[in-house]
């Protein structure tokens, strides 16, 4: 069982998390994009082999949405949380 650090409540189980995603680059401009850019900013998941960004919210807890960086290949948190709110 992965253990997430909450910087309310310290370390839970992810059983009272929710997770929200990897954190994605920023919404491009659409007038200023190609309709392929645009497509893919739409429907590509960043899904990398090894450290990911990704968002979490305590759901079962505080409620918090936290920042954190998971290795997908171990699943050991490896940076963060960064914030939290
Ligand atoms: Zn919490």
């Amino acid at each position: 069982m992965m253990l997430i650090p909450c910087p309310f409540c310290g370390p839970r189980t992810e059983s009272e998390f929710t997770y929200g995603g990897p954190v994605r680059p920023p919404r491009p401009d659409p007038a200023r994009t190609t309709d392929a850019e645009w497509v893919a900013w739409l429907t590509e998941v960043p899904n990398p082999l090894g450290p990911v960004e990704e968002r979490w919210c305590h759901l079962r807890g505080c409620g918090s949405w936290l920042t954190l960086w998971r290795d997908t290949r171990t699943h050991a948190i490896v940076g963060g949380p960064q914030d939290a709110g």
